[in-house]
């Protein structure tokens, strides 16, 4: 790399808002970093996390420079070289796939992976190593998503783009702050309410967020009960005659079903149900009813739920009978939490996923993509998702574990269970930029990789945007790009296939087998995207400008080309609230922390908006317990406990209770660590964690 002054595009590498980023390198060291005025998404603005990203890059004190491992358990981990530590790990592997099976072994890995990244590991564990054993913490974030729009559009398609934001006059935004959490989006949304103020927004959210400052209508429901609200704003929709009925005759499968099932409940239940009141309803349905334009937008508050994918149907069903979808300015749109969790989805980087919206199940799916990896086959059953592959570590089922670029011991539920996993596991690898991360402490081989800026490749945003990353700065000490590191254990272990010399040779090959596919870029090089910046897939040759909308022909991707209208049996049912256990916790982000805050947690910029965890508790609870603003609590369950201190706020419902879902732990105590008490039940079909939903007791310490 030269030391004279170059500007580099890139994208911010938090949230799937996805904005664009230009980095000046001025000489070795300086970077300079601003938003990209040419770019679609964000014009310039970047919000407070995406403005101090660069000091994150710069900032090397807990970087992780060399391959480190422990010559057996119990003993220090000592510096090693790449060679030795990867001529280790595919010993170790191969030696548990003997003994065990494929199965002994799993990868856990993140939606913050670049494309590239994500597409090689996958085909890595279910190519080569023949186990499905590879999810993601994109489990934790989009799964429930991912099989809501699968169930009602035929696959994991978001249908719409940001440019919908200014051709809509009604948004529902439910279970999520995207003012804190999205913050780029939500300030397209608020300047077109500014210009358009007829524009209504509708929030559903069981606290009062930021967001609810700019909603016309806050229906401040009970955790859990967001299905209930969406039936009876759809009876209202059906009662006042407010749905598309040509739409749904030609292209929808399954009104009647549901028109029957939400005139079962009365609005007047549904409202007590919910507590919120009939007229709020009423008013929700009046909104939508009489838009022309109509965009429902969900985060975590829907997926992270044992009914998570019922809840995401609920709220598709609003957009389907009222037709507000293939069309401008209307649809769902999922708001993805991380930068790449989309890219992960397109390349099957799940355990139950095939690579281009391939279906695992399908016999002829798993011979194509075998075929394209010249491989016999690839196993028909799916791995292990998340919470099961921890399960399975701690109960001695799987053996190894290796997990990139995430922090599992902060940031799954029921972490408890999670440090008793990587403290039973025979062999632990844990590869990412932070010697001090809570996971790494775990490892039986710490493998140093490159971070933001250092490497380069692709990632898709939440409207199928995919932009390229170019790489600015080199590494650390040995650190090393992660498909590098993912091909150098390839190698090791023996496999064919792995010989990439650039990220831009995996690119182009994933790009080939996307071809014919529903989220095809074959016609999206590398030069293109340096050229001509992001583009939205599919992109079916080098001609096509790429498509900001899809199903503007109203056929969708199931087999009889018809959306489905879904009302499916219940999921499972949430962990009942108790005399020991009465409140209900609930989790979430906040403004300027991001995941488990080894980035953030280093820029004292954002560690002063809110620098300690707390616990949000309604007056009337605070008050039944004694417990006065600031005071000490601990907040407990039969998993576990956390210390924090009180923040006395009517913002939240009485008999609720939120912490922040960023602090780990501090000097080795738990301290903060909200997901000591979250309950790890999953929802039956997304396998999603339901973090939003658990019974606790809060006293005064
Ligand atoms: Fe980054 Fe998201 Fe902020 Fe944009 S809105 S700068 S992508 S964190």
């Amino acid at each position: 790399m030269s030391d004279l002054k170059q500007t580099y595009k890139t994208t911010c590498s938090y949230c799937g808002v996805g904005c664009g980023i230009e980095i000046t390198r001025n000489g070795r060291d300086r970077l300079n970093l601003s938003g990209d005025q040419c770019h679609p998404v964000n014009k310039g603005m970047l919000c407070s996390k995406g403005m101090n990203l660069h000091y994150t890059a710069m900032d090397r004190s807990d970087r992780l420079m060399y391959p480190h491992m422990r010559g057996n358990k119990g003993y220090p981990l000592e510096k090693t070289t790449w060679d030795t530590a990867m001529q280790r790990a595919a010993r170790v592997f191969k030696t548990l796939i003997d003994r065990h099976g494929p199965d002994s072994v799993g990868f856990y890995v993140s939606g913050q992976c670049l494309t590239e990244e994500y597409y090689l590991v996958n085909k890595l564990v279910k190519g080569f190593l023949g186990t499905n054993n590879i999810d993601t913490n994109s489990r934790l974030c989009m799964s429930s998503a991912v099989a809501g729009y699968k169930q009602a559009l035929g696959e994991d398609s978001v249908p719409i783009a940001y440019e919908d934001i200014e051709l809509a006059d009604c948004f529902l935004i439910a279970g999520a702050n995207p003012a804190w959490c999205h913050p780029i989006l939500f300030r397209r949304l608020e300047a077109h309410k500014a210009k358009n103020p007829d524009t209504k927004i509708i929030v559903v959210d069981p606290r009062v967020t930021d967001t609810c400052q700019s909603a016309d209508l806050h229906l401040q429901i009970m955790p859990g009960t967001d299905m209930v609200l969406f039936h009876a704003i759809g009876r209202c929709l059906i009662d006042n005659g407010h749905i598309d009925e040509e739409f749904i005759l030609n292209h929808t499968d399954g009104f009647n079903l549901y028109r029957k099932e939400v005139m079962k409940m009365t609005l007047k239940e549904a409202a007590a149900i919910c507590r919120v009141s009939v007229d709020e309803i009423k008013l929700a349905a009046n909104y939508i009813g009489r838009s022309k334009g109509f965009i429902t937008m969900w985060a975590m508050g829907l997926n992270q739920s044992t009914q998570g994918v019922n809840k995401n149907l609920a709220l598709l069903n609003l957009n389907l009978i009222t037709g507000h979808i293939g069309k401008p300015g209307s649809g769902p749109f999922s708001l993805t939490g991380q930068p790449n969790a989309m890219g992960g989805r397109e390349v099957g980087g799940m355990a139950n996923l095939l690579a281009v919206h391939k279906d695992l199940a399908n016999p002829q799916h798993r011979q194509e993509v075998a075929d394209f990896w010249k491989v016999d086959k690839i196993r028909e059953e799916p791995g292990l998702t998340a919470t099961k592959m921890f399960e399975a570590l701690r109960d001695g089922k799987m053996k190894a574990i290796w997990i990139i670029c995430t922090n599992p011991s902060v940031s799954m539920p029921n972490a408890r269970l999670v440090d008793e996993a990587l403290s039973n596991a025979s062999f632990v690898v844990v590869q990412d930029i932070s010697e001090r991360s809570d996971t790494a402490k775990y490892a039986d081989m710490l493998l140093p990789a490159a971070s933001w800026l250092e490497k380069e490749g692709t990632m898709t945003n939440s409207e199928r945007r995919i932009s390229h990353l170019s790489q600015v700065i080199e590494p650390p000490g040995e650190a090393l790009p992660d498909s590098e590191i993912i091909c150098r254990f390839a190698q090791a272990m023996g496999f064919h296939g792995f010989d990439f010399k650039s990220a831009e040779e995996i690119y182009s090959e994933y790009c080939e087998l996307t071809k014919g596919s529903s989220i095809d870029i074959s016609g999206l090089s590398y030069e293109r995207l340096k050229k001509e910046g992001t583009v939205q897939w599919p992109v079916y040759d080098s001609n096509h400008a790429g498509t900001s909308r899809l199903f503007t022909d109203h056929k969708f991707y199931t087999p009889n080309q018809r959306a489905q209208i879904k009302i499916n049996a219940p999921g499972v049912a949430a962990e009942p609230v108790s005399s020991d256990y009465p409140l209900i916790l609930t989790t979430g982000r906040i403004r300027d922390q991001w995941h488990t805050m080894t980035k953030t947690g280093k820029v004292n910029k954002l560690n002063k908006h809110l620098p300690n965890p707390f616990l949000e508790l309604h007056p009337v609870d605070a008050a039944a317990r004694g417990i006065g603003d600031g005071d000490p609590v601990v907040i407990s369950n039969h998993r576990g406990e956390v210390r924090v201190n009180a923040v006395i706020t009517t913002n939240i419902k009485p008999g609720v209770v939120f912490l922040p879902m960023h602090w780990g732990k501090l000097l080795g105590q738990d301290f903060g660590r909200a997901n000591n008490l979250t309950d790890d039940s999953i929802d039956p079909v997304s396998k999603q964690p339901g973090f939003k939903f658990s019974a606790v007791e809060v006293k005064k310490y």
